[in-house]
């Protein structure tokens, strides 16, 4: 087993600390390799993307660390970015050009900028959660969730990207089927098609502790039954940690694995040399 992690922000976007300090703590658990994934810009202000000027900041400070610490561990260069429909995809020119190493796809939200002006997120705090379940999908989360696989499906169909983020995201504030059940027949049917759509687009699917290192669930983002229904269709996976704090770079790094493990996965995929490849689990 090697220790790995491609799912990383820092003090340029919404984590804690300089890229130095997650690059130091990796070192210092023996990691073989460490991607960076701060968001990407976004074409509204907020408070937990990079901006277009640290986009710069960014690039050249990773470059600057990976002649630095390059010869202890392989750093990676990559970003997260926001699906939104007619205005941003991972697969346009404008990422692509900035030769990363990898890229991120990932669905924060589920209506228009138009119509969601503030950016309001799905994990965001309560309020946009509230926000747009109330005001955007009439209280309901059976409409809230067709959003918001609609949208991964669309983002899988459009491509460009390596990963797919926290696929079930929607889950965040589900803590003990507070909000929903996920045993709902339509959430296993918007379940299903979305992995459906995954199965054979070369798209990996993150297991993903974030929520877990921010104290909102116990378990990882997928649930252990979308994790079973995404072997069926031999569905590449990997683990990350969706790591806010250095610390936090090899969070739940054993369990998952050993729950990829449980569901009979066998390998997981990594970027090492250079190169996408599996790894034995
Ligand atoms: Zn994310
Ligand atoms: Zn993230």
């Amino acid at each position: 087993m090697i220790l790995t992690n491609y799912h990383t922000h820092n003090e340029l976007c919404d984590g804690k600390g300089p890229i130095e300090a997650y690059i130091t703590k990796a070192i210092e658990k023996g990691f073989t390799a460490l991607g960076f994934s701060s968001h990407a810009p976004l074409p509204v202000k907020n408070d937990w993307t990079l901006t277009e000027e640290n986009l710069l900041i960014y690039l050249a400070e990773l470059d600057q660390q990976i002649f630095k610490w390059g010869s202890q561990i392989q750093i990676y260069k990559g970003l997260e970015i926001d699906y939104i429909p007619g205005y941003q995809a991972p697969n346009q020119k404008r990422w692509t050009d900035l030769n990363l190493d990898y890229s991120i796809g990932s669905v924060h939200t589920t209506t228009g900028l138009s119509q969601n002006p503030e950016y309001c997120c799905i994990d965001g705090p309560e309020d946009e959660l509230k926000w747009l379940l109330d005001e955007i999908h009439e209280g309901s989360w059976e409409k809230l969730s067709e959003a918001y696989y609609t949208r991964i499906c669309e983002l899988v169909e459009l491509g460009g990207f390596d990963f797919l983020g926290h696929f079930d995201l929607l889950k965040k504030r589900n803590r003990d089927n507070a909000c929903f059940s996920e045993e709902a027949p339509w959430y296993h049917r918007h379940v299903l098609t979305a992995l459906d759509a995954l199965d054979g687009s070369g798209i990996i699917m993150e297991v993903n502790s974030g929520a877990i290192s921010r104290g909102a669930l116990d378990v990882v983002y997928p649930s252990p039954w979308i994790l079973a229904e995404a072997l069926k269709r031999d569905i590449p996976v990997m683990v990350n940690a969706d790591a806010h704090r250095p610390e936090d770079i090899d969070c739940n790094y054993d369990e998952s694995c050993a729950l990829l493990r449980e569901t009979g996965y066998h390998e997981i995929w990594a970027l090492v040399d250079e190169k996408w490849q599996a790894v034995q689990l």
